[in-house]
């Protein structure tokens, strides 16, 4: 047995878990290996009963105070009270009847559980229980948490990483003991270790310094590797006066930014070298119709465009509204719709067409490049929300024509400093400001206590026939995150509204990444109908959704968000000519106030927001912050470790500087990682 053995060689692994293993990408004790957690449980330190806290997972310390007594039923329940002499605690237990034999009444344990109120009682509900000593010596670990599919346990995938990581030695380490030296990291196997089962934090800390330079090192290696030198395109354009004519007669006038931009993209796509274009605008600034004017421009010199959408809802709805606007301006222009969900009879159809209409525009998620779709004429690719797709995907679809121009769209707005790095092969177009008809959102950071006043407030504005968003970070609810879920609070609201009736019966739905893309669609598409009031989403939601009815976003648990992702979401609202609101939930009930989330309260400005998120985030603060999913990292975040972001553009620079095609021997591994 090898790191490169299949994990059926691992003990406990048969059919079933081999399979339920792959559906998370992992085959190989290689890849379990590099599996890694996206958090960690740090065991608090002991409460008294009477310090207990609503909704919150906590170690109590209590005496039982009477004998665990069995219920029984289908859920095998079990209760008991524990003290600390002033308040009484009820505790319930869930199938462990045997948790009765293992406790005795008048001692004092250690339960550690969430604390819950279900209907006005306060319950601690299925805690572990410790004695005082064990509990001590728990605490002083971390427990790793990991992203899994349905079927495994954490429990179980943390007993294979237990068997697998003797092989982690066996990993090929590309950095030089330079690098490592000079920039202060670990041995590729020890991170991978630690990063596991790290004993303290500093050790943690250190194993994720190495990782996430790893990433950034490789990334910002096979941009440089794969850097194209200025070849000439055969797909000069002609004739943009008439798409400027075009801009003209559009329902509103474009503002100076897209004016500016569309100048810069026609012009480029005027040239014999192909466009590389970065357009960098702050959610709802208008990007999608400068993609439109340039696919129509692209038809009318005859040639084919792509546009690419990171998720089936995206490219639906692009695809709906280029069709409508090219039905419009250009009668004679095709639009094709490309995604996963397309039948496979439709999509032979479709690749027909598109190996023989001259001038299509297609629309589609990544499924369009992933297939061999054969698109001879094919001039102009689009990728809008670019930091969704990896560079590797970038390539593929270039490479399919002749060369063609790109254009790249991201609504991210990253520090100039970063941006240089990131996107350093690439000309850049910046769009600040948004269209005139808009109000500023209105914004407000509040506690949970708050919660009916913000149901009031949307039931306002669904009387006055808007809708809203409520965001939460799970999809279902987890032992391992105290946070609020998608299903269990589309539960909680519909029963809210049942008790508290209004005039407008109001519709609720709830939207998440499990579901089946054609059910997401659906749900999407009935939204931005109006059929539905409420919309109970995880970041789902998130990327590019234009639906100017909604006027309210809710998010739940908002200190789990990075900045620049709250300021994403928050961009599903205020898109109309109608005044939005935010309402941002800290879901920890603290005194005084939370910096991070002041900002995006005091501001509306993306950069602003990202300039101070880099400056804010402290070592500390990674874990349990959900990533703003940029560029695609693992384990890296751009803003947490911009300067280790530097740092590696700094070493690969040096490397490419000494040997460009990293064909010294030394250089080979890493010539490998990166797949040239
Ligand atoms: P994003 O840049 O976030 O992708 P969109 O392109 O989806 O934003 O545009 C958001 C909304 O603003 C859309 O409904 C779009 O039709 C509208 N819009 C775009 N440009 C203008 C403009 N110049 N004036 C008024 N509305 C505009
Ligand atoms: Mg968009």
């Amino acid at each position: 047995m090898d790191i490169n053995s299949s994990v059926s060689e691992l003990k406990g692994v048969g059919e079933k878990t081999k399979k339920q293993l792959e559906t998370i990408g992992v085959y190989t004790i290689r890849d379990i290996l590099l599996h890694f957690p996206y958090n960690y449980i740090v065991f608090p330190e002991p409460v008294d009963v009477s310090e207990y806290e609503e909704d919150t997972t906590m170690a109590i310390r209590g005496e039982l105070s009477t004998r665990p007594y069995n219920k029984g039923g289908r859920f095998q329940m079990v209760t008991a009270t524990i003290t600390d002499g002033q308040k009484k605690l009820p505790v319930v237990w869930f199938h462990m009847p045997y948790i009765r034999n293992t406790l005795s009444v008048g001692e004092t344990y250690i339960f550690y559980g969430k604390v819950r109120n279900k209907n006005n009682r306060i319950v601690l509900e299925q805690p572990k229980v410790f004695h005082e000593d064990d509990y001590k010596q728990k605490m002083v670990t971390l427990q790793p948490v990991y992203h899994l599919g349905d079927g495994i346990t954490n429990n179980a995938f943390t007993k294979l990483i237990s068997q697998s990581v003797q092989f982690a030695t066996q990993m090929n380490d590309f950095l030089s003991p330079d690098i490592k030296e000079r920039r202060n990291l670990v041995d590729l196997n020890r991170a991978i270790c630690d990063s596991h089962f790290p004993r303290t934090m500093d050790q943690l800390l250190d194993a994720r310094k190495r990782l996430a330079f790893d990433e950034f090192f490789l990334f910002l290696l096979r941009l440089e590797a794969t850097k194209t030198e200025s070849i000439k395109t055969i797909y000069q354009m002609h004739g943009k006066d008439r798409v400027l004519d075009i801009s003209k007669q559009l329902d509103f006038s474009l503002t100076p930014s897209q004016d500016q931009a569309l100048g810069d993209i026609l012009k480029d796509m005027s040239k014999d070298v192909p466009m590389q274009r970065l357009l960098q605008g702050d959610v709802g600034s208008g990007k999608t119709i400068l993609a439109f004017l340039a696919m129509l421009y692209c038809s009318q010199n005859g040639y084919q465009s792509a546009f690419m959408a990171p998720t089936e809802v995206l490219a639906m709805q692009h695809y709906e509204k280029l069709r409508a606007f090219c039905e419009k301006h250009a009668p004679f222009t095709n639009v094709y719709l490309l995604t996963g969900s397309v039948s496979a009879a439709n999509k032979k159809a479709i690749k027909r067409e598109l190996s023989l209409d001259p001038t299509a525009i297609v629309v589609g998620t990544h499924a369009l490049i992933v297939d061999d779709v054969d698109l001879p004429n094919l001039a102009l690719v689009i990728t809008d929300e670019q930091h969704r797709f990896g560079v590797r995907q970038r390539e593929t679809l270039n490479h399919k024509g002749d060369l063609p121009h790109t254009l790249i769209m991201s609504a991210t707005p990253i520090p100039r400093t970063l941006a240089i790095i990131l996107y350093g092969d690439l000309d850049v177009s910046v769009m600040k400001e948004s269209p005139k008809n808009r109000l500023p959102i209105k914004n407000c950071v509040v506690n949970k206590n708050y919660r009916k006043k913000a149901y009031e407030f949307i039931e306002k504005q669904i009387k006055e026939g808007h809708q809203a968003y409520i965001i939460c970070p799970l999809v279902e609810e987890s032992e391992a995150v105290d946070a609020v879920d998608v299903i269990s609070y589309t539960k909680a609201l519909k029963e809210y509204y049942k008790e508290h009736p209004c005039d407008v019966n109001i519709k609720i739905t709830c939207l998440h990444g499990k579901m089946k893309p054609a059910e997401k669609n659906r749900i999407m598409s009935d939204f931005a109908e109006g059929k539905i009031h409420i919309l109970i989403s995880t970041t789902v939601i998130e990327v590019g959704v234009d639906v100017p009815n909604a006027t309210v976003m809710m998010v739940e648990n908002a200190e789990r968000f990075g900045l620049a992702q709250l300021h994403q979401l928050r961009g599903r609202v205020g898109r109309g000519a109608w005044q939005s609101y935010c309402i941002f939930l800290d879901g920890k009930n603290r005194k005084e106030k939370n910096k991070r989330l002041e900002i995006l309260n005091s501001s509306n400005d993306g950069f602003y927001i990202a300039e101070k998120d880099l400056e804010l985030r402290g070592p500390g603060d990674i874990f349990g912050i959900k990533q703003s999913g940029d560029l695609d990292f693992k384990v890296a975040d751009i803003y947490h470790d911009a300067s280790l972001l530097k740092d590696a553009s700094y070493e690969v620079k040096q490397m490419i500087e000494k040997d460009p095609n990293l064909n010294l021997p030394e250089h080979e591994i890493l010539k490998q990682s990166i797949n040239l």
